[in-house]
């Protein structure tokens, strides 16, 4: 789900992420004040941690039950 009314930027000076509710043509740091340092945020990135995070937790899940089905 992609919110069009806000977008997310990273400054690359400061690493600092910010949301801005209008995306203009250039944004600026809140941090550092800085706009060409400022970046769209990568998303995708974000969302394959979470992925791998869930299925490291399906894994997790499926070994243990298969130890339920061995051991029991
Ligand atoms: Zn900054």
């Amino acid at each position: 789900m992609v919110n069009l009314m806000s977008a997310n930027y990273v400054c690359a000076d400061c690493d600092y992420q910010f949301a801005l509710s209008e995306a203009g043509d250039d944004p600026r740091c809140p941090k550092c004040t800085r706009t060409e340092a400022v970046e769209p945020a990568d998303d995708s990135a974000l969302q394959s941690d979470i992925w791998r995070q869930w299925l490291f937790v399906f894994a997790l899940l499926f070994v243990a039950g298969i130890a339920y089905v061995v051991f029991e």
